[in-house]
């Protein structure tokens, strides 16, 4: 079997333009959508997310403002500019980029964002509604993967679906958005005994793990869906450096029905669904959701 491919990079690009038409119908109504973005200090990569992110929404019509911060800031004043940006009624979302600085609390820094600004779906107020099964903000990645399994028609009721990853912004999350499409969903993370055991029984399998190329053609049920939220780079050999998944690509997509590639799969659907969360928190505020 030779698998399908789900395009996230195609889909992507579908979103991204009905979000600038529904940016465009919103600021004609006066309500131009805004997202702020803070970066604190100067690591590299993240540097690199908040740019794309940045330009993401300039493409969409979104208006972001951009907060870069010395390394040093200390944690009052970043909490003094998240709210200001709370009480900046031009800003619909904020988006703290992660990780912070050491000296920084992550989860306080995350809790003193408005829940109804918090973009990402961190804030433990949207994780609870999303728990609940009232969502309001759905954490990024595992909502771009949703899309992709709702654009490839993949029947999630009473499917057997296996989340390799158990993190905060993608494994739970996306156990919970795939047991409210009524998926028997498991959860397997480091200290499950035996991973091939519930990796073969999944009619869908998503993997966000942080391994390179860890999930391979054996451990996968013929025909089965894999979608690959990985992003590592190959440790040694020809290709050594360059982008991978979790998934071994050549062996799983030889087994599985459908599979995500690393690039063109779930990064670019998770860029695309900030630009969603955000247009979503301007429409509410705007009342036409
Ligand atoms: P974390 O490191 O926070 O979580 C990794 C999870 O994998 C943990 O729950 C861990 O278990 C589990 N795990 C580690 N080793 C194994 C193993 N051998 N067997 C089974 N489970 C294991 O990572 P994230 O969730 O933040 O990210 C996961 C991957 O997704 C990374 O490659 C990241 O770069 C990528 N990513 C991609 C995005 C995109 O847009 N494409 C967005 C976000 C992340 P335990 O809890 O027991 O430690």
């Amino acid at each position: 079997m030779t698998a399908r491919i789900i395009d996230g990079a195609a889909l992507a690009a579908r979103i991204r333009s009905e979000i600038a038409q529904r940016a465009a119908t919103l600021t004609a109504q006066g309500i131009r959508p805004g997202l702020a973005v803070v970066l604190v200090g100067d690591d590299p990569a993240s540097a690199v997310y908040v740019r794309n992110k940045v330009k993401d929404c300039e493409e969409a019509g979104i208006r972001s403002v951009l907060d870069r911060l010395p390394a040093q800031t200390s944690e009052q004043a970043l909490l003094t500019r998240i709210d200001e940006l709370n009480r900046d009624p031009s800003i619909h979302g904020i988006l703290v980029q992660l990780p912070l600085p050491g000296h920084l609390d992550e989860r306080l820094v995350i809790e003193s964002i408005a829940p109804e600004k918090d973009v990402d779906g961190f804030h433990v107020s949207n994780a609870g509604a999303l728990m609940t099964g009232s969502p309001r903000f759905r954490p990024c990645t595992p909502y771009g993967v949703m899309k992709m399994l709702e654009a490839a028609g993949v029947k999630l009721a009473g499917a057997e679906a296996v989340v390799v990853g158990r993190s905060n912004i993608v494994g739970k999350p996306q156990a919970m958005l795939l047991l409210q499409e009524s998926a028997t969903v498991t959860i397997c993370h480091s200290r499950t005994r035996d991973l091939t055991e519930h990796t073969r029984r999944a009619d869908v399998l998503i993997a966000a793990v942080g391994k390179a190329q860890m999930i391979t053609g054996d451990m996968i049920k013929p025909g089965a869906v894999v979608i690959d939220v990985g992003m590592n780079r190959i440790p040694a050999g020809p290709n050594a450096g360059k982008l991978c998944g979790d998934v071994d690509f050549e062996s799983a997509s030889k087994v599985a029905g459908a599979i995500t590639p690393v690039p063109g799969g779930v990064g670019p659907m998770t860029r695309a669904m900030l630009l969603v969360n955000t247009m979503e928190a301007a429409e509410r505020v705007a009342g036409v959701r």
